[in-house]
């Protein structure tokens, strides 16, 4: 795209330091129409130059960070209107932008995403304690009226925890802390698993640097011999399912570190129990499949008894709907499915 190309050019050190722009450009040309595109690059321009001179903690040029939020985004395929506000939403805070300028040149929608962001990071928390955290998270919740504006906040969030090393040790505490209270059960309500857990990993590994380094050693060494167990299961299922001439997805599912931990910790389990637990995921095209699948995991594997979940029919908070099933496996591994 010209516009494109002639902006990227100018950019200083080309193409090297484009702050993730290029990269942003190429994801949005998969889902988005060329003056959609153009409008989110002038989004750009206008961040870059109010942010102009200011730094992160990281050292680099501040405008990297808001485009990072938005490479988040665009990752997930949100509407223009959200990549732009995710571009600004520091400029009303941080710069002398104004909330008229922004809506003069991107609308009122875009103006209220970034108004709404900007009144999100109003609210201070502070160390909460766990039970004070709940109602923390409904006032988020219930301040939101359009569900974009916490989109970009826990995108926002992630790209803060990625980068969080650059800051003072307890400053680093407590943002994880509230990262893992707060945010890591907002993405979980919303039903956005990955957000969830890469703000659980990344909260854990700066409250707890030495626990996380420890557990990520032990995994990455067992992770080998996983991998091949969940593999033959995952064909026999396969096979399985197949006789009977049900079309599925068999994926086995890897627990996160923090996932690990808060088990370890909260159940007083040993490392070993915790993680000799294989996970598989089955996706079939409607419900009736599903029991159907049921059926013939339980004719393969024999059911642990009280492990079976019916989420279709008492679908979770979030909306989540699926069957979950605990079998002994081959001798005697816990393999827990999700249909
Ligand atoms: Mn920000």
């Amino acid at each position: 795209m010209d516009y494109a190309a002639t902006l990227l050019a100018k950019l200083p050190g080309a193409p090297k330091r484009d702050h993730g722009m290029r990269r942003l450009i190429e994801t949005l040309e998969t889902y988005l129409p060329q003056d959609q595109v153009e409008s989110i690059i002038r989004a750009y321009e206008f961040g870059a130059k109010a942010h102009e001179g200011q730094t992160r903690k990281t050292g680099e040029p501040y405008i990297s960070h808001p485009v990072a939020v938005a490479q988040e985004l665009a990752d997930m395929r949100l509407d223009p209107q959200a990549i732009t506000a995710a571009i600004l939403h520091d400029t009303v805070e941080d710069t002398t932008a104004s909330l008229d300028d922004i809506e003069e040149d991107f609308g009122s929608e875009v103006a209220g995403l970034v108004d709404g962001v900007s009144k999100l990071d109003q609210i201070q928390f502070r160390s909460r304690a766990e039970a004070q955290a709940e109602s923390f998270r409904k006032m988020m919740l219930a301040m939101i009226e359009d569900i974009r504006v916490i989109l970009v906040k826990l995108a926002d969030r992630l790209h803060n925890m990625q980068t969080l090393e650059a800051m003072p040790p307890d400053k680093r505490a407590r943002i994880a802390r509230e990262t893992i209270d707060i945010y890591a059960p907002i993405a979980n309500r919303l039903g956005i698993n990955r957000f969830k857990v890469e703000l659980e990993d990344l909260g854990f590994k700066n409250l707890h640097p030495f626990r996380y380094r420890v557990l990520d050693k032990a995994l990455r060494r067992s992770k080998g011999s996983q991998r091949q167990i969940v593999k033959r299961i995952s064909e026999e299922f396969g096979a399985a399912l197949g006789e009977e001439g049900v079309k599925a997805d068999i994926v086995g599912r890897e627990k996160h570190l923090f996932s690990i931990y808060k088990k370890m910790s909260e159940k007083k389990r040993l490392l070993s129990d915790v993680v000799d637990v294989y996970g598989f995921r089955i996706v079939v095209d409607d419900v009736n499949d599903c029991y159907k699948v049921l059926g013939i995991v339980h004719g393969l594997y024999k059911p642990m008894p009280g492990r079976f979940k019916d989420y279709i029919a008492i679908p979770r908070i979030n909306g989540y709907q699926s069957l979950h099933t605990t079998l002994f496996g081959p001798k005697g591994l816990p393999l827990e499915v999700q249909i």
